[in-house]
């Protein structure tokens, strides 16, 4: 099996993204809504408490990849790589669950299984990736030094704009028009901070498996975006109209 996987690992992630390019498409086509958070429905099936659920779905991007590329942790690329990577997933995975307001609030539990899925799978090719092609690498290069600027860029977007959410929901679970910063612009800046985050980390260490992680944040984030535009467009008869969904000016 592990001998499979090591001699198509190319072919693999490039099957892993077609399937990530179909899923888009069947996203934009269908106008199909992951149902969590605002767009739940009846129906679906088991449902677990939100916080635990993020934190399951996260746990295994938090894992996998930095212990795939301990071998190699001496190397200052190496640990340059899984510093970024593990940061972000410590604040997705333990903190974000922590801080969000959204208690007595349940997820389905088919969403906690896909996404646990996608980090699994995500974190084995990223991190059997630094296991198999690891080489010397000069931190100052343009490329690393550029892309850490990109990758810390966007997860202050990111952040910042999760934090203006978290803070909209007070006690009551109920959904506000957001205001202010890159809000003035995009109805989901955290995602395309998110977007921005992974499109940094691939350029930090370009190779099929980062590639297929900034593509498959890609397919995700944009047709949700799509989805939360039109939802606050026809919540709020206040909303901001010359506000896009998810690029300033253009989507
Ligand atoms: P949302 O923007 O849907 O929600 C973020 C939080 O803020 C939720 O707790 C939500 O509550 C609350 N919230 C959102 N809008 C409002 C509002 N207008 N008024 C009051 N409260 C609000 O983000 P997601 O939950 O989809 O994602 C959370 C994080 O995870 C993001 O940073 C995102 O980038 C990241 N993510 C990354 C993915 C990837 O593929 N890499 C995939 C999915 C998410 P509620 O849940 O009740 O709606």
């Amino acid at each position: 099996m592990s001998h499979f996987f090591f001699e198509n690992f190319k072919f693999l992630i490039l099957c892993w993204i077609a399937l990530g390019l179909t899923t888009f498409l069947y996203l934009i086509y269908s106008k199909k809504r992951a149902p969590y958070g605002r767009h739940i429905k009846k129906n679906h099936g088991i449902l677990i408490d939100n916080s635990l659920g993020w934190f399951i779905m996260e746990l295994p991007a938090l894992i996998i990849m930095p212990v795939l590329s301990l071998k190699n942790i001496n190397n200052p690329y190496v640990l340059l790589i899984v510093s970024i990577w593990f940061i972000h997933y410590f604040q997705r995975s333990i903190i974000f669950p922590l801080r969000i307001n959204t208690k007595k609030k349940r997820i389905p539990i088919s969403i906690v299984l896909s996404a646990f899925t996608f980090n699994t799978v995500n974190g084995l090719f990223n991190g059997y990736h630094i296991h198999l092609n690891v080489s010397e690498t000069n931190l100052f290069e343009f490329n690393i030094l550029l892309g850490v600027l990109v990758f810390f860029t966007g997860m202050l977007i990111n952040i910042t704009s999760d934090n203006k959410l978290i803070s909209l929901r007070k006690e009551k679970v109920c959904y506000k028009i957001p205001q202010g910063k890159l809000f003035k612009y995009v109805s989901c800046p955290n995602y395309l901070g998110e977007i921005i985050e992974w499109l940094g980390f691939f350029i930090i260490t370009p190779s099929l498996a980062s590639l297929s992680f900034f593509l498959w944040t890609s397919f995700n984030l944009i047709p949700r975006a799509m989805n939360h535009h039109k939802w606050y467009n026809n919540s709020f008869k206040n909303y901001p109209k010359n506000r896009k969904a998810i690029i300033p000016f253009i989507l």
